[in-house]
């Protein structure tokens, strides 16, 4: 691989000129110019995705897979083709890969509810790790209340990174999927997924990955990672809220069951029988979010345009860089410090509760997240209630650093500490 420092990482005008497309950050917050450091939440849109949606309901707007007329079969062309280059952005292998959903939360409960909760029995293993969001993990919960299986969590250390031979260790005949994050939303734990896939393939059994965190930040190809099934939202990656994504290979799609019964999953219905349609429609029941597959694409060719590894460069900079600066704060811990990382920095002010932190950054025009990030378990394991979390994306700058320890001192000044 080539280092880091040979490449070339993006200059202030690329930058800026970035900046412009996202109309949104020409905003002032309480008189102050918005410095936005909450993309782990969710990312701005640039224009041409608000453009997108736009032109959709101006031009193009009809139900998908239904009309005869010549709006809807415009309708479902654009709909079809933002499935086709989902996929392409993927590498998945066809476009029927993709199911679209509303984010990652309604993945990850497709997949436990069709695919794992139908073949798996009580004293069965559900294996997910201890830096998981919510959503991956109170999903498999369910599965083992309907179906008396074991949910079991491999620990982290204390920099946050994954405890590798303990995932080794406790993965078994017994474990029906693996269900770990790529990259951590409270940590930014990047997760070495090519080697928790090759192990858990050794056993034959499927990996869920949540790309919630990871997919607006580093290469994604659902190929080469040869994962069973990849989950994201359209909105962590500067596309619409409401959107989201299911890749899963092709053969287990079609031996899953349906999830949501409904219009669209059908090709045919008597009162007696139902027989489903093809994959991937089979899991889209009901009017999808027509506009929103087609700002998610446009947001892929966005980011594809910009290319996912200069981003990641930059990113990389800016993660160095706000690291560096957060560590020169006073009485400020870092949580979250393993080696290979998202630019997430999460932190606690050993004086302040997180909340009365972001309320001061707020009042400096910074935004940021503070809480516990649907994270709770990561919480407890760092014994802390809650963090504050500055989370980059392509349009931040120095600059932005250089706001956030501008109004950590206001902290340090309000604090009186
Ligand atoms: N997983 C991770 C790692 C996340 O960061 C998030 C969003 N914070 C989710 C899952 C859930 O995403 P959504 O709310 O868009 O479904």
């Amino acid at each position: 691989m080539t280092p880091i420092e040979s490449l070339t990482i993006p200059d202030a005008p690329t930058i800026a000129r970035w900046r412009d497309d996202f109309p949104i950050l020409r905003t002032r917050v309480h008189g102050k110019p918005l410095v936005y450091l909450d993309n782990g939440a969710t990312t701005q849109k640039p224009t041409a995705v608000i453009e997108a949606e736009r032109d959709y309901y101006m031009h193009a707007n009809a139900n998908v897979h239904r009309g005869v007329h010549w709006l809807s079969q415009r309708a479902t062309r654009d709909y079809e083709g933002a499935r086709a280059r989902i996929a392409s952005f993927l590498n998945a292998a066809q476009p029927e890969e993709i199911v679209f959903v509303r984010g990652t939360t309604e993945a990850i409960n497709l997949v436990a509810q069709s695919d794992v909760r139908g073949r798996i029995k009580p004293g069965d293993e559900i294996l997910i790790s201890a830096m998981e969001h919510h959503s991956n993990i109170v999903p498999w919960q369910l599965v083992c209340e309907q179906t008396g299986a074991q949910l079991r969590v491999v620990p982290i250390d204390d920099s946050g990174t994954l405890d590798f031979e303990a995932y080794e260790r406790m993965i078994n005949a017994r474990t029906r999927i693996v269900a770990v994050t790529h990259v951590s939303n409270a940590l930014g734990t990047i997760n070495p997924v090519e080697r928790l896939i090759d192990i858990a393939h050794a056993h034959d059994v499927p990996v869920l990955l949540d790309g919630a965190q990871a997919v607006a930040h580093v290469p994604v190809d659902v190929r080469a990672l040869d994962c069973d099934f990849y989950a994201f939202s359209g909105h962590k990656i500067y596309g619409p809220t409401g959107i989201g994504v299911l890749y899963a290979k092709a053969n287990r799609l079609k031996a899953m069951p349906p999830w949501q019964g409904g219009g669209d999953m059908i090709r045919s219905v008597t009162f007696e029988r139902t027989e489903y349609n093809d994959i991937p429609w089979k899991f889209e029941a009901g009017t999808p979010n027509i506009a929103g597959a087609i700002g998610l694409a446009v947001a892929l060719d966005y980011v594809r345009a910009i290319g996912i590894e200069v981003i990641g460069r930059h990113e990389a900079q800016l993660l160095a860089d706000a690291t560096e600066a957060m560590r020169a704060v006073p009485r400020v811990r870092l949580i979250g410090t393993a080696q290979d990382k998202a630019a997430i920095v999460s932190f606690v002010h050993e004086d302040v509760h997180a909340h009365d932190v972001g309320t001061i950054l707020d009042h400096c025009g910074v935004a940021v997240r503070a809480g516990h990030h649907c994270a709770m378990p990561v919480m407890q394991r760092f014994g802390v209630p809650a963090t504050v979390r500055a989370s980059f994306a392509l349009y931040n700058t120095r600059e932005d650093i250089d706001a956030l320890v501008a109004a950590m001192r206001k902290v340090q000044e309000v604090f009186g500490r």
